[in-house]
């Protein structure tokens, strides 16, 4: 593996898509938009951009270990197309002259920055919340506002709002506050935005934990987002699940269903506490490794 020991920090991540863009001339690199303290939010993708799915990594900040499953995938099929090989008889490099694959490995850069380096990664007068110890630094879910991305976007918002407020949370905090509106925070804006310019096939967002895919919601989830889950789900070992209570809409597979109509998916990777340690990686690339594979080639 590449990746397998790096903390996926601002610099790390910039020292990846250096290494990634350097090695591989066929990848493209963009910034889609920039967090609430300014740091960018990368996007690399190879192939065609006509006919591309997406997969997002770290909505939620102590969930970087998304980021770094995105950034070992794509590197591996990259040195894949680069030396011709094939997966089960399939040609990378004329699979990726007419499909391709673009990645957000990190949408959250601040939550990721303020889980691995603590609350001196954002400047004091961005906190939401005033003289808060470093020891809940790791915890931290939120973007830099307080405002859990993932319950942030234009799919049965309100409904969820509400719901936040009978759990007793009515303000930015360190997890599943929704925001003031949808798409409030520049995190959300940059991937709805990405979406409506881009004419994706479906999306993956990759969190942590539980070893689980999520593929429904309302009556505009297609057909075949079903049939995918059960593939996905036989290669990985990963079980099926339905959302329940503050996990129901507001969320970004929720958005894409509901204003596409096409399928998006939420994968749950690893099992145990969050943040996951970064020595299960390896055990969780291995793990779900076919079935990206399965997932980039379909
Ligand atoms: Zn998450």
């Amino acid at each position: 593996m590449i990746f397998e020991k790096i903390l996926p920090t601002e610099r790390m991540r910039e020292n990846m898509v250096n290494k990634i863009v350097k090695e591989f001339n066929f990848v493209k690199t963009e910034k889609i938009g920039y967090s609430v303290c300014g740091r960018s939010i990368d996007l690399m993708s190879i192939g065609n951009r006509e006919d591309s799915v997406l997969w997002i990594g770290a909505h939620h900040g102590l969930e970087w270990i998304t980021t770094l499953l995105i950034f070992e995938f794509f590197y591996e099929m990259c040195e894949k197309i680069k030396f011709n090989k094939n997966i089960c008889g399939i040609d990378l490099k004329d699979k990726f002259s007419k499909r391709g694959i673009t990645a957000v490995p990190c949408l959250n850069p601040d939550g990721v920055e303020i889980s691995l380096n603590g609350f001196e990664s954002v400047p004091k007068s961005k906190l939401p919340i005033k003289n808060i110890s470093d020891r809940f630094a790791a915890q931290w879910q939120s973007n830099a506002n307080g405002v859990d991305l993932n319950h942030n976007y234009d799919a049965g918002w309100e409904a969820l709002h509400k719901l936040e407020e009978k759990n007793n949370i009515f303000s930015p905090q360190h997890t599943r506050y929704g925001g003031n509106s949808p798409e409030s925070e520049p995190e959300t804006k940059a991937v709805t935005n990405l979406c409506r310019k881009n004419n994706f096939e479906y999306a993956l967002a990759f969190h942590s934990q539980g070893e689980e895919i999520y593929w429904d919601y309302g009556d505009r989830t297609p057909k075949n987002s079903k049939k995918f889950a059960e593939i996905f789900s036989i290669m990985s070992g990963y079980t099926i699940s339905k959302p329940e209570g503050l996990a129901v809409g507001g969320g970004f597979k929720d958005w894409f269903i509901e204003e596409f109509g096409k399928p998006a998916f939420t994968i749950e990777v690893g099992c145990g506490e969050n943040p996951l340690p970064i020595e299960d990686f390896n055990k969780i690339y291995s793990r779900i490794k076919n079935a990206l594979y399965f997932c980039a080639l379909v």
